[in-house]
C-alpha cells in the first residue's frame, strides 16, 4: 500500500471546496486505476477562515474518511497552513494544492508518475503565462523573480506555484526548517532534491477571490528578500566604503584648496545637500540592518509556527 496526502491550505474558500474536492476526487479515482495499491488522504488546513470554510470541510470529512482537516485559531498565512499539512500528513507522497483550482489537479497523474516511476524525489508545477492577471502585478512579478536570482544563492523559478508533489524524504526535509520567516518557494528550492518541471497554463480562480493585494504581494517580496538573502547588507557595506572614499578624497580637496585660496565663508547650500544626502544614507543603511535585526529578534522568540484550534 501507499498513500498520498493532498495537502489543502483554505483561507475562507467556502465556495471553492466543494468544485475542488469534486475534481480532486474525480482524479484520484483515475489515479487508483493505473495504481490500485495506492490510498489518498486530504488534508484540509483551515487558515482562521471567517466563512463557512470549516463547515464544509466538516461535512465532507462525515462523508469521507479520507478527508482531515485542522483549523488554526486565527489567520497564520498560507507558509504556516502548508507546513501544518505537511506536519500532519502521513504519505509517502505530499501534494501541495491551492483550493481554488488554480493548481490544476489534472496535472496530478503526471506528477505522481515522476516521482514513482521517473526517479524524481519531487515534481514541481510552473505556469509559463500569467494570463487573466493585472499587467502591473505580472511586471513587478516577473521584475522580483529577476532580482531574487540575483541577490540569492537558491533558484527562483519564474511562475513556479507552491503545488508540487514530494517524496517522505524531502517533506522531512521542510519540515526541518522550523523558521518562522517561512517562503515556502525559497524553502523548497533551499532544500535541493531531484525535480521535474511540469509547465501549465495559468488558469484563473473557480469561485470566491484571491487573498492578495498588491502591497500584500509587496511585503511577501520583502518576506522572501529578507528571508533568502543577504545581499541588501553587502549593499550597505559596499555603499559605506564608497561613501567613506568620496568623504576623504572631499576631506582633501577642501584642505587644499583651503591653504591655496583661503576660506571664504561660502558654500551654505552645498554643505546642507551634503549633510542631507549623508543623512539619508544613514536612514537607508540603519534600516537595512534593522530589517534582519527585526527578523532575527522575532525569529529569536521561537514561536510555535501555528496553533490549532481543532483538528480531527
Ligand atoms: N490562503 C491561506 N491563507 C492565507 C491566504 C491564502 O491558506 O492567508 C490559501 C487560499 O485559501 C488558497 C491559496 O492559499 O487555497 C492561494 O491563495 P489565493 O488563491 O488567494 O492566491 P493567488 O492564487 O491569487 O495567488
Ligand atoms: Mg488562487
Amino acid at each position: 500500500m501507499s498513500l498520498l496526502s493532498v495537502v489543502v491550505p483554505c483561507y475562507n474558500e467556502e465556495k471553492a471546496i466543494p468544485f475542488f474536492y469534486q475534481e480532486i476526487t474525480k482524479v484520484s479515482d483515475e489515479l487508483t486505476r493505473s495504481y490500485p495499491d495506492l490510498s489518498f488522504e486530504y488534508i484540509f488546513i483551515d487558515d482562521g477562515s471567517s466563512d463557512g470554510t470549516m463547515d464544509v470541510v466538516k461535512k465532507l470529512r462525515g462523508q469521507d474518511s479520507r478527508v482531515r482537516y485542522l483549523s488554526f485559531s486565527r489567520n497564520f498565512g498560507k507558509e504556516a497552513a502548508l507546513y501544518a499539512g505537511l506536519q500532519k500528513s502521513a504519505g509517502d507522497h505530499v501534494v501541495c494544492m491551492d483550493a481554488d483550482l488554480q493548481d490544476p489537479p489534472h496535472l496530478l497523474p503526471q506528477m505522481y508518475e515522476a516521482v514513482v516511476k521517473e526517479g524524481y524525489d519531487s515534481a514541481a508545477t510552473r505556469r509559463v503565462t500569467r494570463k487573466g492577471e493585472p499587467k502591473i502585478r505580472s511586471f513587478f512579478a516577473r521584475l522580483f523573480y529577476k532580482l531574487m536570482n540575483n541577490i540569492s544563492d537558491v533558484e527562483f523559478v519564474d511562475g513556479a506555484r507552491d503545488y508540487r508533489i514530494m517524496s517522505r524524504k524531502m517533506v522531512d526535509a521542510i519540515l526541518e526548517l522550523g523558521e518562522s520567516n517561512r517562503f515556502t518557494k525559497g524553502i523548497y528550492s533551499w532544500v535541493g532534491f531531484r525535480t521535474k518541471w511540469i509547465e501549465f497554463e495559468n488558469v484563473e480562480r473557480i469561485a470566491g477571490e484571491t487573498k492578495w493585494s498588491f502591497f500584500g504581494l509587496l511585503r511577501y517580496s520583502f518576506e522572501a528578500i529578507l528571508g533568502f538573502s543577504t545581499a541588501p547588507l553587502s549593499f550597505v557595506i559596499t555603499l559605506g566604503f564608497i561613501v567613506t572614499a568620496f568623504a576623504f578624497l572631499l576631506i582633501v580637496f577642501i584642505v587644499i584648496k583651503t591653504l591655496l585660496f583661503g576660506d571664504p565663508t561660502s558654500g551654505w547650500p552645498s554643505m546642507i545637500c551634503i549633510i542631507v544626502f549623508f543623512s539619508g544614507t544613514q536612514l537607508l543603511c540603519t534600516g537595512i540592518v534593522g530589517a534582519y535585526l527585526g527578523k532575527t529578534y522575532l525569529e529569536t522568540k521561537n514561536r510555535p509556527i501555528f496553533i490549532a484550534r481543532e483538528e480531527d
